[in-house]
This record gives C-alpha cells, sequence and structure tokens, in this order.
C-alpha cells in the first residue's frame, strides 16, 4: 500500500514535550503482574506508549492553553459558559446546553429526565457507561445497530447505522409509549469507531417522527464522524464540516456529548438540546449533581477549552490527519497479518483477540489476556473490549459478545506517526510468537463496570 506523507503531515508544531520512558523487559513483567493484568491498575509511569484511550488524552492547541488564561472563575454567569454555549449553537446547531463535568454527568440527567421504570431505549450498539445510567434509570437498552457491525471483517463503510427493520421491530413489539427515546451514537466506539451516514440519521428520525419517539444522540465523536460523511457520502463531499454537523444534529431532540474526546480538552461534557422541556428538566438536576446550570462540575477555563477545541475540531486538515494517523496503524497491522476490525475506525483500531489467540478459550479471556501480553512486550499500553467489558446478564452469567477485542485508542495530536510505528512493530512481532501467550483467571471482580478494577492471575500454558 502506498502511502503519501501530505495525507499523513501533522498540521501543527510542536511547543512542549513531555518525555516518555520504555522500562526494562524485567520492570514491565513485573509491572503487569502487579496490576493483575489489568491495564487500567498500571501505573502511568511504566506506560510508554498511552494507548489505553483517546479520552481527556488530548494535547491542546496554543489557541486553548490561552483561552485556560481568560478563565472566569464566577460561581454564576462566567463568561467562559457563554462562549461555550455559543460554540455549541454554531457548530451543533442547539439552542440549549447544559455543562457537565464530563459525559456520564450528561447519561446521569437524560436517563433520569427521560426513563420511567420498565421502559426501553434501542441503540446502536451499547457504551459501558450509556448503558448503565439507562438500567439505574429502570430502563434496558437493546441493541439496534446493522449486523455488519458485529462482523469484524466486513468491511462496510458506515458500520455504525442503524437497522431499521431491528428497530421497528423493537417498536412493533413494545409499543411506541415503551420506547423512552431512541439512542443513536456517532462514531460507534464499541463497535470500532465505526461511523453512521446522514442518510441513516435522517431515516432514524423519520421513522421516530411516526410514532412520536424521541431521538437522542450520543455526539460524543460527532466530528470525526462528520468527516466521514464528507468522504465517504457523496454529496456531502463540498460541504462544510460545521454544515455536516448541524444537519447530522438536526435529525435529533437532543444529545449527550463527552468533550474528552472530540472537543481536545481533559475533562468536560455537556447535554444539548432543540426541546425546551428536555431543557428545563435537565438543568433543574444539574444543580443537584453536577454544580450551577453556567458551569456544571467544570472550571471557567475548562469551558472555555472546550469551547474553543469544539471549534478547532472541525478543521479539515486536522480531521484529516487524525483519522489517517489511526488509519496508519491499522495499515501496518494488516500488512503484518495482524487481525483487526475493519475498515480502520475513526478513534481506535481494534485487534481481535479471538483470531490472535485461538488457543485460549473464551473464559481464559483473550482480550484481557492480549492487551496484558502487549504492554509486557512493548511497554504500549491498551484496553480489553470484550467478554470483561460487555459484563453479566441479569441472572448473573458472563456474556460473551461476538466481537472480543482490545483497543488501540490514539490520544488527538500527542504522538508521532513514528511512536505509531513502533506499536504496530510490536505488535506484528507477538503475533509471530502467539502461541507462547497464556490466558489469565479472573481472580477479583467489583459489582460495577468490572472492567476497569478486575484482576487476573496467568494460568499455565
Ligand atoms: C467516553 C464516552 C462516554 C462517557 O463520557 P465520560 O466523559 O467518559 O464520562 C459516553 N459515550 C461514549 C460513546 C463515550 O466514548
Amino acid at each position: 500500500m502506498k502511502r503519501k506523507l501530505i495525507d499523513l503531515i501533522e498540521p501543527f508544531k510542536i511547543k512542549v514535550i513531555e518525555p516518555v520512558r520504555l522500562v526494562s523487559e524485567e520492570r514491565r513483567k513485573q509491572a503487569i503482574k502487579e496490576a493483575g493484568y489489568n491495564t487500567f491498575l498500571l501505573l502511568s509511569e511504566d506506560v510508554f506508549i498511552d494507548l489505553l484511550t483517546d479520552s481527556g488524552t488530548s494535547a491542546m492547541s496554543d489557541n486553548q492553553w490561552a483561552g485556560m488564561m481568560l478563565g472566569d472563575e464566577a460561581y454564576a454567569g462566567s463568561k467562559n459558559f457563554y462562549h461555550l454555549e455559543k460554540a455549541i449553537q454554531d457548530v451543533l446547531g442547539y439552542k440549549y446546553v447544559t455543562p457537565t463535568h464530563q459525559g456520564r454527568g450528561a447519561e446521569h440527567l437524560m436517563s433520569q429526565a427521560l426513563i420511567s421504570e420498565g421502559q426501553i431505549v434501542p441503540r446502536n450498539m451499547y457504551f459501558t457507561t450509556s448503558k448503565l445510567h439507562v438500567n439505574i434509570a429502570g430502563g434496558v437498552m437493546p441493541d439496534v445497530i446493522i449486523d455488519e457491525a458485529h462482523d469484524p471483517e466486513n468491511e462496510f463503510e458506515f458500520k455504525g447505522n442503524v437497522d431499521l427493520l431491528k428497530l421497528q421491530k423493537v417498536i412493533d413489539e413494545n409499543g411506541p409509549e415503551k420506547i423512552a427515546y431512541v439512542n443513536v451514537e456517532m462514531n460507534v466506539n464499541m463497535a470500532g469507531g465505526q461511523p453512521v451516514s446522514m442518510a441513516n440519521l435522517r431515516a432514524v428520525k423519520k421513522l421516530c417522527d411516526q410514532y412520536k419517539i424521541k431521538v437522542i444522540f450520543d455526539a460524543t465523536r460527532s466530528s470525526e464522524n462528520a468527516y466521514f460523511i464528507k468522504t465517504r457520502e457523496k454529496e456531502y463531499a463540498d460541504v462544510p464540516i460545521i454544515d455536516i454537523l448541524n444537519e447530522m444534529m438536526s435529525y435529533s431532540d437532543g444529545c449527550i456529548y463527552s468533550s474528552k474526546k472530540d472537543c481536545l480538552v481533559n475533562i468536560g461534557g455537556f447535554l444539548a438540546t432543540h426541546d425546551k422541556e428536555i431543557f428545563e428538566k435537565t438543568r433543574s438536576m444539574v444543580v443537584v449533581y453536577e454544580g450551577l446550570h453556567t458551569y456544571g462540575g467544570m472550571a471557567g477555563r475548562d469551558m472555555e477549552a472546550v469551547a474553543r477545541g469544539l471549534r478547532e475540531s472541525t478543521q479539515v486538515s486536522y480531521l484529516k490527519y487524525r483519522t489517517n494517523q489511526v488509519k496508519l496503524l491499522g495499515d501496518l497491522l494488516i500488512e503484518g497479518g495482524v487481525p483487526i476490525v475493519r475498515p480502520p475506525g475513526g478513534h481506535a483500531i481494534f485487534l481481535n483477540a479471538l483470531k490472535f489467540l485461538p488457543h485460549l478459550t473464551r473464559e481464559q479471556w483473550p482480550a484481557q489476556t492480549l492487551s496484558a501480553a502487549i504492554y509486557e512486550a512493548s511497554g504500549v499500553r491498551s484496553m480489553e473490549r470484550g467478554a470483561i467489558s460487555k459484563g453479566r446478564d441479569k441472572d448473573g452469567n458472563n456474556i460473551f459478545p461476538n466481537l472480543e477485542l482490545v483497543r488501540l485508542t490514539i490520544p488527538r495530536r500527542v504522538y508521532t506517526n513514528t511512536h505509531i510505528e513502533y506499536a504496530a512493530e510490536c505488535i506484528i512481532d507477538l503475533y509471530k510468537r502467539r502461541h507462547e501467550i497464556p490466558g489469565l483467571k479472573m481472580v477479583f471482580e467489583p459489582e460495577y463496570l468490572r472492567f476497569f478494577q478486575a484482576t487476573f492471575e496467568q494460568l499455565p500454558l
């Protein structure tokens, strides 16, 4: 595959650096053992290249740092809130904005405001915190993503799409009044960072309108999704990202948003809506759980950084570099014969652990095992996205999803393409000696979101 440097070139130069260090192989062996083979429990100091998550790990621009100095830390009416509100109105087109400390704060408010006991929230695949908040509010979350999303090798360009027939079936079987809202995620994280097409968003809204069902987006990665719409949906090739985003959001009643991803900041989130009633409800709740409705758990300076970052996230030069860096990692791994979810997604490359470690059973947690082995081999930190993340069903049995994946998530504007090449090289080497990797046994399991804190021991090979 021929790569052109003009497609990979960073649209910035580096002004501040943070040293990183590769600790010895001996230390890495010990560190991962001490962490119970859970990469979430490693010390950041022991990590060389951190591909655990793209959440809150971005490098801010000089423009954002300048904004940090303009923080108005008034308890009420901070001018940075109004900058944030205006940025969201301009970029996403929502009229009403409620800030929260991060995405799950917004998920909490939205779930509590719109879901009553026994209601249903269909979604294009689940996300961990989103599903938990729906469950806590008394709802359930059936999966209505297209089948292609569950097949790691299917190359369909919009694997995040909602399957309209599956959605229709959920509506027919339960009745529209049982549906609290339909939840559509942009660039679906758990499916591999796969986008939703504009045509699909339009069709979902049309179907829901027939039944007066609300549509709420998880718009967390909407800028990256908009770029895929621009490059893959012909009629949008010449449309500015900001116009694409405005049209996308017009097909919803509101959204929750974790600013820690596309907004290029370290903390923040918000809920935004076209609907005055949703706004009033969540605005009265935000003061209980997050903070006053003009800061919602964020410092003034942080709101300023989000406002500026959201605007920066719509620059085509940035989005092109961003998605092509992710694709570079994917292409290098594919060329090395490593099984990954295809096509490469927007924020991460996902390794297919069932194919990487076919000698392990599902109960030996192939994805957990692989993420620990990658750290030991290279100092690169990844994370499990499979059965450990999925958790247990209501009878307490482990659920084993089709996708048993390891996520290599690329922080925004942080690593150079040399870092990416190093990570690919080490994983390709490990793939060549994959049969020497022993499985794991879970020895500690916390009650909620077990992937964060569960610990494991190595089984004999
Ligand atoms: C990160 C994320 C969330 C939760 O946001 P936090 O800021 O981590 O609380 C919700 N949905 C998606 C799709 C996410 O990636």
